[in-house]
């Protein structure tokens, strides 16, 4: 007999891992193996149009992960397996080898991922085996919070005064209990060949369709290093120290920390956040998300790390840096909640039905795509912004929103296809965030930016980038501009440099984009 933990790739870590933990304490309860496995589906990367940067990290995280579950005894094994619709006999056929009685796992909302995991309960169940998903993901379990009337929420503050409420009732605060730790499984694995055996299967060092080049490589790795101990430390040096300098992006976050000196809340990017947190130019932001995204540290880790601060209880006042940054993890679980509550949203439809048929411009300007995926739209925060996911696989969240904005209401595309790009190049591409952050953008979402408010790139440039050192840093080309030019080059400078002029006049796309909005369907 053996116990089961399927890892999936949204919870890479072994430390507050709910399903984890309960196949361990059963595992050692019955004294029997417990064996972790991991499946690669090239199919479903590729339907999910997961970034190769993205698989990447999450091969480097299992190699950390097999190494410390080997600490316990406990040994991961990792296939890879097509098509990914027999997915679920797969496993159904290792958890009969390894005579399992019971699978664990944490629910993956994502409606493809469910139908899975149903029918491998079906399967399962025939063969007398219980299959147990756990909510993991979020602070608050999606459902768990519902309107007066009974319905999901679809505006993020009345959700975010429930959330509230319900962490505050909830006196045992049930929803940030740290899991039981791994229990070792020596006395259950020795002796025992057909586990024994599973140490030795190697985690791949890459999934075919989906190689880095060896520089890309190199540069994730520096930018992002795997692991529990790395995402601690980068949670860490948020929570404790102080930017020091402009931290334009391509760097480790890592060597600073042992050396930067250790302020209170209120002076670090954490208490610095509310004021900060919009500014691109400086490091004022955790950068926690592609581990947020893979699972290496849970939202709950990051709460309790803010708790320290205010006696345990949790800060989430809008007026401080730390209940400001606690919101943003709301975001993140409201997201998640949207994603599993109305699960349109995940089929490439708008939140806001009424806009379904926007006159979109991608056929004719298919060049206009290409120049905004290339960071050569002739707007330089527009430019910088792109850039910088291509170098880092990252994006500061005030860049996203004006390049996605830029990209459906000036370029006037499909915001479909930027949300497709943003998962084909960032690290954290994360279905649920990424798609409420297109459709927030795009206008259709749940709460999101009204049609008509739309952003105006040289006034957003100015303040999110006031010194000009973000562009300057990512667009080489205006490094040498001085000056409020750097937001809005003249078409005179902008040639001088070989710097593109810009695709489109900002008020008129801004007056097309509005006529569209208010007539769905028509020119
Ligand atoms: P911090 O400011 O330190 O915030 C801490 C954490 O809170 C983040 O790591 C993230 O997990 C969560 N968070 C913060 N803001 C948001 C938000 N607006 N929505 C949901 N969660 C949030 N986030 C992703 O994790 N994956 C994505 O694929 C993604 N795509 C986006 C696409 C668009 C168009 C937009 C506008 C936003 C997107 N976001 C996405 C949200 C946000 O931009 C990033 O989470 C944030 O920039 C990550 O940086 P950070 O870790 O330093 O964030």
């Amino acid at each position: 007999a053996s116990v089961v933990y399927w890892m999936r790739m949204e919870d890479l870590r072994i430390s507050d891992n709910r399903a984890l933990a309960q196949a361990s304490a059963l595992a050692q309860k019955d004294n029997v193996p417990l064996v972790v496995l991991f499946v690669l589906s090239p199919q479903d990367y590729i339907a999910h149009d997961r970034s190769a940067r993205r698989i990447d990290f999450t091969l480097r995280n299992l190699h950390e992960i097999k190494s410390s579950l080997a600490e316990h005894h406990v040994p991961l094994c990792t296939t890879s397996h097509t098509p990914r619709i027999s997915i679920p006999s797969h496993v159904l056929s290792l958890l009969k080898e390894w005579g399992a009685t019971q699978l664990f796992a944490n629910i993956e909302h994502e409606v493809d991922e469910l139908r899975r995991d149903i029918k491998l309960c079906e399967l399962a169940k025939k063969e007398g085996i219980d299959c147990s998903f756990v909510h993991d993901k979020c602070i608050v379990p999606p459902g768990d919070i519902l309107t007066k009337e009974g319905k999901a929420y679809s505006v993020y503050s009345p959700f975010l005064r429930s959330w509230i409420k319900h962490l505050s009732l909830k006196k045992e605060d049930i929803h940030l209990t740290h899991a039981p730790t791994l229990a070792d499984n020596a006395f259950s694995i020795r002796d025992h060949s057909t586990f024994g055996r599973l140490f030795e299967v190697p985690v791949p060092e890459e999934v075919e369709g989906f190689t880095l080049q060896p520089d890309e490589k190199e540069r994730m790795r520096f930018c992002w290093p795997a692991g529990e101990d790395a995402a601690r430390q980068i949670l860490d040096r948020f929570v404790h120290t102080m930017a020091r300098g402009s931290q334009l992006g391509a760097v480790n976050p890592l060597p600073e920390n042992a050396k930067a000196p250790r302020n209170s809340a209120k002076d670090s990017r954490l208490g610095k956040y509310k004021a900060a947190r919009d500014k691109v130019d400086a490091d004022t932001t955790s950068r926690l998300s592609p581990y947020l995204a893979a699972g290496v540290i849970s939202a709950r880790q990051c709460i309790r790390a803010t708790t320290e601060f205010s006696s345990g209880k949790i800060d989430v006042s809008s007026e401080t840096g730390i209940g400001r940054w606690v919101q943003e993890i709301a975001w993140r679980d409201f997201y998640t909640h949207v994603l599993a509550l109305f699960p349109r949203v995940s089929m490439g439809r708008p939140f806001q039905e009424k806009f379904a048929n926007i006159k979109w411009e991608a056929e004719t300007h298919k060049d206009h795509l290409q120049a905004w995926k290339d960071g050569r739209t002739g707007v330089p925060i527009v430019d910088a912004g792109m850039r910088q996911a291509r170098a880092m696989g990252w994006m500061h969240n005030r860049l996203r929103m004006i390049v996605a904005m830029y990209l459906v209401k000036d370029l006037m595309i499909d915001w479909r296809l930027g949300e497709k790009y943003f998962m084909e190049i960032l690290i954290d591409g994360d279905l649920a965030s990424n798609n409420g952050g297109w459709q927030w953008s795009a206008s259709t979402g749940v709460d999101p930016a009204p049609y008509f408010r739309i952003f105006n790139p040289y006034i957003q440039s100015q303040k999110a980038d006031p010194t000009g050192d973000f562009i300057r840093h990512f667009v080489p080309e205006l490094a040498n501009v001085r000056g409020p030019e750097i937001h809005n080059p003249s078409p005179k400078l902008a040639d001088k440099l070989g710097y593109p002029r810009p695709r489109v006049d900002h008020n008129e796309a801004r007056q097309r984009a509005i006529r569209r909005y208010k007539s769905p369907g028509q020119e």
